[in-house]
């Protein structure tokens, strides 16, 4: 994604994490997003503190930072990785425990229940904005189901040993929960 790393040109700009506006000269992160007034799909950027943005868009961070070629001082960037680090998104998909009873499962519709298991895959949802990237979540147990429901609607899903295995490289996991989840998702 074409985010950017850079220094303020204007003192101007209001940071969207902490809304405390970003002096002139400091490193700021650009986050380009489409927008909505645009017809072409154009997009603009709205700017972040460095640190605001590591805590907020930590994955989105990591990547500008390895494109990132200008200055930046040794304590800054010390401190915006172990920012980075600390609030770093699992690449998706992966299995992890709800942390609220909102979603449901994709594969039987039921409601997740907070502390369950649940797997999360990358999804487009249509939204008034635009396309945005949001997380589908199932069961463990209706991965098959899943996979299946996506295929009959069009779009396109791994096969389920893919999945398992991409779902299991993404995790961190005890090796109890590893096998329980692997039995589950092979059900
Ligand atoms: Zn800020
Ligand atoms: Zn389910």
């Amino acid at each position: 994604m074409p985010h950017k790393i850079e220094s303020a040109t204007t003192g101007r700009a209001r940071c969207r994490g902490c809304k405390e506006s970003i002096a002139k000269g400091e490193l700021r992160f650009g986050e380009e997003f489409q927008n909505p007034y645009s017809e072409d799909g154009g997009t603009s950027f709205r700017y972040w503190h460095l640190a605001c943005a590591a805590k907020g868009l930590a994955n989105e961070v990591a990547a500008a930072l390895s494109a990132y070629e200008g200055p930046i001082d040794e304590a800054a960037r010390a401190e915006v990785d172990a920012l980075v680090l600390a609030n770093r998104r699992p690449e998706m998909p992966h299995v992890e425990v709800a942390s609220s009873g909102r979603a449901h499962c994709r594969g039987c519709e039921v409601t997740i229940k907070k502390g369950e298991w649940r797997a999360a895959f990358e999804r487009m949802f249509e939204s008034p904005m635009g396309p945005q990237k949001g997380a589908a979540y199932v069961h463990p147990g209706c991965l098959g189901r899943y996979l299946e429901r996506e295929r009959e609607r069009g779009r396109e899903a791994m096969d389920r040993e893919e999945a398992i295995r991409r779902i299991l490289g993404n995790s961190q996991l005890t090796e109890a929960d590893r096998e329980r989840l692997e039995r589950d998702m092979r059900a």
